[in-house]
Order: C-alpha cells, then sequence, then structure tokens
C-alpha cells in the first residue's frame, strides 16, 4: 500500500548534495523547504536547483515550500558557530554587539527595540524553548541574563519572552522581496510566519498574484493572535501548519497536544491542508534512531489526520538526513495500518456543499468507500477536486492526472493524493481517452487489468473549475 502521509523537510547546509538530496527524494520526501531565516537569497537559489536536479534524478515529483523569515528575533553568530552555555552562568544579550562575535559571555540581537521590550525579571527562551534565561536587568545596549536551562546555542537561534508582548508586522520588507523572489522561481508553497490574522494571508496572497503567480499560501499558527483568529485564518489560506516551536512557546508547551488535534480538525473541515511541524525526530539531529516519543508523535499526528508531518533541523542541519526521511516514512507506514476514528465521520453528510465540483468529489468518495474499488484518478487542472476528496478518509489512492507541472507539484502535499502526468487534451474521442489512461495507469502498475476505477472530469476537459462527471470504469 501506498503511504498516504507526506513528508516535508527543510534543505541546508546538512543536504548540500544532489546525491543525498536524491536519497532523501528515494526515502520519501514529498516537499522541499527552503527556511529564508536563514542563509542569502543566493543560498536558497542555489539549493533550489539542487532540490529540482534531484528531484529529476530520482524521477519524483516534489513539490518546494518557501518558509518567509517573518519577525521572529534571532540572536546573531558566535565566533565558533556555537556555545554550550551553563546553568547558573551569566549571559548577555548586545544589541550594539559586532553580529559575528558571539562567545561564551555575550551575543548580538540585531532587533535594537529589544532592551525596551524586556526588563528584569522576564525570562528569555531561546531555540524553540530549549534554552531559557532569567533577565536580571537592562543596562544601556546589554541585557544581563542568568542561564536557567542551559545546553548548545548555535548562530541565528529565535528568542521570544515568555508570554509574548513583541509587537511587528507578519510581513517585513525583506519577506516580500523574498515573496517576489519565490514566484520567480516558481515556488509552489509561500508560508507566512508569525501570522496573525486573515489580513496577512492576504496581504501575502496579493503579493505572489501581482508578482504573477498563484502560489499557495501557508499560514504558520505559531502565535497566541493566530490561534484567537484561528477560523479566519483556515479560511484565508491554503495550508496551515502547526508550527510547535514557537507555538508552545507562546501557550506554553503543555497546551500543544490538544491544540494540534484541534487545529488538523478544523483545517480539514474546512477543506484545507494541514502540515505538523516542529521537533517532530529532534534527536535525530544527532542520533541515527528516533526515540519512542518521537516515533509516536509522528505516528499520533498521522493518527489525527494530518496531511503532512515535518522536519527542521534534523534534515536542514543534522547528521543522519535520508535516515530521517526514512525513519518517518516507516513510522507513518506503521501508523497508517491502524484505522482510528477522525471523528469526522459526519464532516459532510450535513450542511450544503459549496458547488457541484465538490458534490462530484464527495459522491466518489461515498462510491469509493462502498465498493471494491481500485484507484480514483481525477483528471485535473488546478488540483481542487482531488484536494476535496482527500478531505474524507480514505484507504484508495486519488491520483491527480493532471498535465500541468505546477499542479502535481502542488498535490504532492495532500494526504492520499498521488501526481501523474497527463494531457487529456490530446485524446480526441472519450474512446481514445479511456484507452490512454489505461494505458497510463497500467504502465505505472496502479491496477491490474479487471479492477474498477473512479474516474472524475469535465465535459470539456482542460478547464478548470469544470468537474462535473463521475464514471465508474473497468480496466481494459
Ligand atoms: P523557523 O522558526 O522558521 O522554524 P528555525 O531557526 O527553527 O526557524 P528551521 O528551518 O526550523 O529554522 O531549522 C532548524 C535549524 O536548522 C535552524 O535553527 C538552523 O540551525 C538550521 N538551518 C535550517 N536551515 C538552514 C540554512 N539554510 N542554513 C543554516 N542553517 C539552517
Ligand atoms: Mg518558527
Ligand atoms: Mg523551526
Amino acid at each position: 500500500m501506498l503511504r498516504r502521509t507526506k513528508i516535508v523537510a527543510t534543505v541546508g547546509p546538512a543536504t548540500d548534495d544532489v546525491q543525498i538530496l536524491t536519497d532523501m527524494m528515494r526515502a520519501g520526501l514529498d516537499v522541499a523547504r527552503l527556511n529564508a531565516s536563514h542563509g542569502t537569497v543566493d543560498d536558497r537559489r542555489r539549493r533550489l536547483a539542487m532540490v529540482r536536479e534531484a528531484a529529476n534524478r530520482a524521477n519524483r515529483c516534489v513539490g518546494v515550500l518557501l518558509d518567509l523569515a517573518g519577525p521572529k528575533i534571532r540572536i546573531e553568530s558566535f565566533v565558533e558557530g556555537k556555545v554550550m552555555l551553563v546553568e547558573g552562568k551569566p549571559f548577555v544579550l548586545d544589541t550594539a554587539l559586532d553580529p559575528k562575535a558571539g562567545t561564551l559571555e555575550s551575543v548580538g540581537v540585531a532587533y535594537k527595540n529589544l532592551i525596551h521590550d524586556v526588563k528584569g525579571g522576564d525570562t528569555l527562551l531561546l531555540n524553540d524553548g530549549q534554552i531559557v534565561l532569567d533577565v536580571d536587568r537592562v543596562a544601556g545596549t546589554r541585557i544581563h541574563t542568568h542561564v536557567r536551562v542551559g545546553g548548545e546555542l548555535s548562530n541565528r537561534k529565535g528568542l521570544n519572552r515568555q508570554g509574548g508582548g513583541i509587537s511587528a508586522p507578519a510581513l517585513s520588507d525583506k519577506d516580500k522581496e523574498d515573496i517576489r523572489v519565490a514566484v520567480e522561481e516558481s515556488v509552489d508553497y509561500i508560508a507566512v510566519s508569525f501570522a496573525r490574522d486573515a489580513d496577512d494571508i492576504e496581504q501575502a496572497r496579493t503579493l505572489a498574484r501581482r508578482a504573477g503567480r498563484d502560489t499557495r499560501i501557508v499560514a504558520k499558527v505559531e502565535r497566541q493572535e493566530a490561534i484567537s483568529n484561528l477560523d479566519a485564518i483556515i479560511k484565508a489560506s491554503d495550508v496551515v501548519m502547526v508550527a510547535r516551536g514557537d507555538l508552545g512557546v507562546e501557550m506554553g508547551y503543555a497546551e500543544l497536544t490538544g491544540l494540534q488535534k484541534t487545529i488538523i480538525h478544523k483545517t480539514r473541515a474546512q477543506n484545507r491542508v494541514v502540515i505538523t511541524a516542529t521537533q517532530m525526530m529532534e534527536s535525530m539531529i544527532q542520533s541515527p534512531i528516533p526515540t519512542r516519543a518521537e516515533a509516536s508523535d509522528v505516528a499520533n499526528a498521522v493518527l489525527d489526520g494530518t496531511d503532512a508531518v515535518m522536519l527542521s533541523a534534523e534534515t536542514a542541519a543534522g547528521r543522519y538526513p535520508v535516515r530521517a526521511v526514512e525513519a518517518m516514512a516507516q513510522i507513518i507506514e506503521g501508523a497508517e495500518k491502524y484505522q482510528v476514528s477522525l471523528g469526522n465521520e459526519r464532516h459532510r453528510t450535513e450542511g450544503q456543499f459549496g458547488d457541484s465540483e465538490e458534490a462530484i468529489a464527495m459522491a466518489v468518495m461515498y462510491a469509493a468507500n462502498h465498493m471494491k474499488v481500485r484507484a480514483i484518478v481525477a483528471l485535473t487542472e488546478s488540483g481542487s477536486t482531488p484536494l476535496w476528496m482527500s478531505r474524507i478518509r480514505s484507504d484508495i489512492p486519488i491520483y491527480a492526472f493532471t498535465r500541468h507541472e505546477s499542479t502535481r507539484r502542488r498535490v504532492t502535499m495532500f494526504r492520499g493524493v498521488y501526481p501523474v502526468i497527463f494531457d487529456v487534451t490530446r485524446a480526441k474521442s472519450t474512446g481514445e481517452l479511456y484507452d490512454t489512461l489505461f494505458t497510463r495507469l497500467l504502465e505505472l502498475k496502479l491496477v491490474e487489468r479487471k479492477d474498477l476505477v473512479i474516474l472524475t472530469k469535465g465535459e470539456q476537459s482542460g478547464v478548470q473549475g469544470g468537474t462535473n462527471s463521475l464514471q465508474i470504469l473497468e480496466v481494459a
């Protein structure tokens, strides 16, 4: 059986080798994530070119997500790249320090206003809450702290103040420039970091459209305001990312699991796609095998119904990028053998469908789940019919047959949907269409003769938004 839940993996210094990327794709990477918080625009263009070359070598369709830096506050760099902070020792954050001159005593911070946002008695969290500093006092450009929880601290890690209270708009000038580059490079997904409300998402969408593409927008849910505006944010976006690093800092990690389940459920109910992210296999940065708790975390996200699970530093900066993808794929497959209720069985049995396309998609899933159907084939232009189908739990693979490369790359994020190259406009008659379609399914070994498949298509094939028919066919 095919793996249904998809794998997003961050590329970075540890993946700067086409062979490693090719191996990651063979191991199951579906979407490559580039993080605009690290490195330069040229680094990202170079990495993107490597991703595309590796996808060719691996003969796989791989989506690309560009994660915008957003208004995250970060420390600058260390002379040695990293330091080991020791509990009880003093440590200074200095907004006037040379950005490359960090040591065990102090490190720079670019955000000049930090000295006004922070005061004695505050708690600061670094690297998604892994390191905790108690603020003693602020003197000029220097914030004097003591290390409460120590550990390794490397360049450009994020910094949060416990309880929030650091305000900045979601899209900076740098983010706007990164959106233009993303559009120029035909990136499939753009992620808005620290989105506060639906407006932030709409602004990113408008900028991408103006730059020339209908790039799909991911809302990273990682701050308190986003939880308050959750329904509107989901509605405004194409994909929602449960960004557990900053979300755990803002909301407290004790609430994360409940929040994750709520966000996944609500996002799927609104026909949107959902990614579960951050620290899924964190120990694999150093170790070739995950902990039981990590395996369980990935499996639980799968059982919650997430479309994709994500790897961050495990692949971007870890020692075992290929093994991390392999292990994740194995855990997903293990979890998918079990049917655990998502609690959404009534999801589409009540209320009205948005339009006839959605009605067709739902009718397909009802039929498919009550017959011995081997495959669902959606002839699609934009990928919206397979998206709707994939909101219903099913074991039956949904093949998105399309002539558009951008649509094929987009559907790599959808649970249970697989892209197939197919040019519907070539067929001169319905008979010819079925012939070429069956040939394609058979040559890819997706079906055998006499299998039943469900096909959806539009009367005028090749027109977006035209899906209006459902056929049950026996492969001849
Ligand atoms: P975000 O809040 O956007 O997730 P992050 O700092 O947590 O930011 P991730 O992309 O989650 O970044 O990756 C985790 C870690 O991997 C980073 O903190 C960094 O150490 C390393 N990393 C990721 N991408 C790069 C890169 N392009 N260059 C250098 N290091 C990187
Ligand atoms: Mg983050
Ligand atoms: Mg991260």
